[in-house]
């Protein structure tokens, strides 16, 4: 087996399950390892630790299993399966209003570099690692076997995520299919409303899944408002408010294939278009432009301002300034629902950018909840950086 062997000292964060090993701590590799082989983890005192993905980059090795023998020939019919039965005790995958969920979430499943979604039947994979990215059909005849008659098709969506190598063909297409399966789009329920969606055409894997939590609460806040869902995707705050009794939703995203899809889930879940407007428009700009006092329910969801530690001061001014907006322009009586979901920007880093965001505004505001990312986006108590989905709910007078 390929082998590396860590300097002296620098095994105590592997002893304490952390899943990556830094470039920093490697002493010697054994074995000429290339990217995304497996490979056994030594001490500098000989000792075995773990084994993983060899990587190139700040973490030479993504950690599978801390056990020994760990790729035995069901390694990961077993660790798939641990990920399922986990869905299983969050009561995701037997009920009867929600159909689509998330398998594995990388670290927080023991599967650093690995997100499989589920979609009513369509496991739609993304590899983040080339060990990932290789082991790829090996995780599909696994979810064969875990799901059985159930599963309709694997669908491989690495082109955007698995880091290009030479030799490494990133194209996206599926990996298995059921006889008769029809390819394209499907619908799934979350919490009783119906969502198309499209592992193709869409973006990440076709759904934002780790808001499921938090548009439920929307949906319990709606009654009677008027709601702006800015940077809405494909419409799912908007579809829950509604839901909720909201008066009127006005629903906005730069994306025209997002906006395009708002309006299918809209009619999807019989709402009409006097109940929800739909504007293809840049959310900062349109935020910018709306009278004050429009709206008594606010939603700002954006996408990743910071992607790495470097861009932490810029995103978190940007946070800032939006947040200000939102505060500035919610009518007295009315809510802010928002959220950040760049993963270097920690709970206290955005909690400061919404407060002062508020103090700037001079309004009274209260924090009514704190939101975060659901169950099945499980974090790894090893590796707390699995963290990344943080949200407040805001009353403002
Ligand atoms: N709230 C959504 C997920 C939001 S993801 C849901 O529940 O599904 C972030 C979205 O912001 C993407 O749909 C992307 O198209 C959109 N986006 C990115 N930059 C934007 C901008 N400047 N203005 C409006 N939308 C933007």
């Amino acid at each position: 087996m390929k082998k590396i062997y860590l300097k002296k000292g620098r095994d105590e964060s592997v002893r304490r399950f952390h899943p990556w090993v830094f470039s920093g701590a490697v002493a010697q590799t054994v074995g000429n390892p290339v990217e995304g082989d497996v490979v056994a983890v030594y001490s500098a005192e000989g000792e075995y630790l773990a084994c993983g993905h060899w990587q190139i980059g700040s973490i030479s090795v993504r950690i599978l299993s801390f056990d020994a023998d760990p790729l035995s020939p069901s390694f990961w019919e077993d660790t798939l399966s641990a990920a399922l039965a986990a869905r299983k005790a969050m009561g995701l995958t037997d009920s009867d209003r929600t159909s689509c969920y998330r398998l594995v979430h990388g670290e927080g499943d023991g599967l650093p570099g690995l997100i499989i979604d589920y979609y009513d039947g369509v496991c739609v994979l993304q590899a983040h690692s080339v060990g990932m990215f290789r082991a790829k059909n090996q995780i599909c005849e696994a979810l064969r076997k875990i799901y059985g008659d159930s599963l309709k098709a694997v669908y491989d969506k690495s082109s955007g995520t698995a880091p290009f190598k030479a030799g490494l063909e990133l194209v996206d297409g599926y990996l298995w299919q059921a006889p008769g399966f029809e390819a394209g789009e499907q619908v799934v329920l979350e919490n009783g409303h119906k969502f198309l969606v499209n592992w193709t055409e869409g973006q990440k894997t076709g759904f934002f899944l780790d808001q499921r939590e938090n548009r439920a609460l929307v949906e319990r806040y709606a009654r009677g408002r008027n709601v702006l869902n800015l940077f809405c995707y494909t419409g799912g705050f908007s579809v829950y408010a509604l839901g909720g009794g909201a008066l009127h939703v006005d629903s906005v995203d730069s994306s025209a294939k997002a906006m395009a899809m708002v309006d299918r889930n809209i009619a999807l879940n019989g709402f009409t278009s006097s109940q929800h407007t739909s504007f293809c428009a840049d959310a900062i700009e349109h935020l910018a432009a709306v009278e004050d006092g429009k709206y008594d329910l606010i939603i700002v969801d954006p996408p990743a301002f910071a992607k790495h530690r470097g861009a932490l001061k810029n995103a978190l001014r940007a946070y800032q300034r939006l947040n200000a907006r939102a505060i500035e322009k919610v009518a007295p009586g009315g809510f802010v629902f928002t959220f950040s979901c760049s993963q270097v920007v920690d709970k206290e880093d955005f909690a400061l950018a919404v407060f002062s965001a508020a103090a700037s505004t001079g309004r009274r505001v209260r924090i009514l909840d704190r939101l975060n990312q659901p169950a099945d986006h499980a974090v790894n108590i090893y590796h707390p950086e699995g963290e990344y989905l943080k949200g407040l709910l805001l009353y403002v007078e």
